[in-house]
């Protein structure tokens, strides 16, 4: 197998030790004689690692060609070198290769040796993924999943453009106060990316149903519309639980943002998060309550600063990121992640579980349990 440092390694020497720095972290090998930094500095992904290993323990008499072997080992282990003959097929073009080229090696830093640094990048490029709300966080997760390499978007809002949204709305200009969201921001995106594929809905959901029709067909959803109040996060829910897609919701509260996500099938729902609270505390019962029965929507226009908008929208996109890849596990299930302005923290809110009662995903769970599911 030929072996090269990955990208992201950094070696130093240092007192008879070769110390390699990644990801903030620092790993510290014993090298008295210098022959462990020669054997780093041979790996160039060209010659395979054990012809290295004979080589430069043919010239350190003092060291065991063993002791290399086992450096050797804890490199693929620790997942510090990558293998370039795991590159050699990708279905991404020479355009995205280069485009893409800093994900790539982002996405590398967390790749065993033989896996393909390219498969998470197709995976955006392939993925289906759908965003409900082109306002402050819509604009700015769509311009962070175009800038990733997302190539195939379903967008969706009602609205048109008002002076008051350029605060924070960052895919539209002045010249566009007056001009449908939507549609502004497909050609913005456009034009920073010629390759997309995007389909728009100028259209207002107004039931269950309507949510079912968008989503149906996606990979993944990212819900950032806010209205109707009282129902938007219900309607979501069922739809996406419904047909097994998962979703990542989000929004802002005066001073802290909130956000969330939702895998059906391996993590609790809307609806498990709702009666878990109202458990929890009867002032949410009370409130959630009374907001359907006197059908209070909240609809005034709330403060809306961009920065608590860039913050949030990154948390999501990059739940997204999780979610789509698989590269690491989803962070946002089961809990509600809320960002403060006040002391700028990232914590968590509130923490559920799946309801195996729950009346839209509790069906999900029995499905778990049962013996055929387990069989396979
Ligand atoms: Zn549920």
């Amino acid at each position: 197998m030929k072996l090269c440092l990955k990208p992201t390694i950094i070696p130093f020497k240092l007192d008879g030790q070769v110390v390699l720095r990644f990801n903030g972290q620092y790993a510290k090998i014993p090298d008295p004689h210098g022959a462990v930094w020669e054997f780093a500095k041979a790996l160039d992904g060209r010659t395979p690692y054990e012809e290295l290993i004979t080589q430069v323990a043919g010239r350190y008499p003092a060291v065991d060609q063993d002791e290399i072997r086992s450096v050797a080992q804890d490199l693929i282990k620790y997942r510090l070198v990558e293998s370039p003959d795991a590159f050699e097929t990708t279905s991404l073009s020479d355009h995205d290769r280069i485009r893409f080229s800093r994900n790539i090696d982002f996405f590398g830093s967390m790749a065993a040796v033989g896996e393909n640094k390219f498969t998470h990048q197709e995976k955006l490029r392939t993925a289906r993924v759908c965003v409900l709300g082109c306002g402050g966080l819509g604009t700015h997760i769509l311009f962070d999943l175009v800038a990733l390499g997302v190539h195939h978007l379903t967008i969706l809002d009602f609205d048109t453009i008002e002076l008051s949204n350029l605060n924070r709305q960052i895919l539209y200009k002045e010249t566009d106060v007056g001009m449908p969201k939507v549609a502004t921001a497909r050609r913005r995106l456009l034009e920073f990316n010629s390759h997309l594929d995007i389909t728009a809905h100028e259209t207002r959901l107004q039931s269950a149903q309507d949510v079912a029709g968008i989503v149906r067909g996606h990979d993944i959803v990212i819900c950032v519309a806010d209205k109707p109040a009282n129902y938007m996060a219900d309607w979501l829910n069922e739809a996406c639980v419904e047909q097994g897609v998962p979703f990542i919701s989000g929004g802002l509260d005066v001073r802290r943002s909130v956000f969330y996500s939702v895998v059906p099938g391996s993590s609790g729902c809307g609806a498990c998060w709702l009666t878990s609270a109202r458990n929890k505390s009867s002032l949410v019962n009370s409130v959630s309550t009374m907001a359907k029965q006197h059908d209070i929507t909240y609809e005034h226009p709330g403060p809306a600063l961009v920065t608590l908008v860039a913050v949030t929208a990154g948390m999501m996109v990059s739940e997204t990121v999780k979610i789509i890849t698989g590269c690491q596990p989803p962070q946002l299930t089961n809990k509600l992640k809320e960002f403060t302005f006040d002391d700028l923290d990232v914590s968590v809110a509130e923490v559920w579980q799946q309801n195996p009662d729950c009346t839209v995903c509790g069906h999900l769970a029995d499905a778990q349990r049962s013996p055929q599911a387990e069989t396979v």
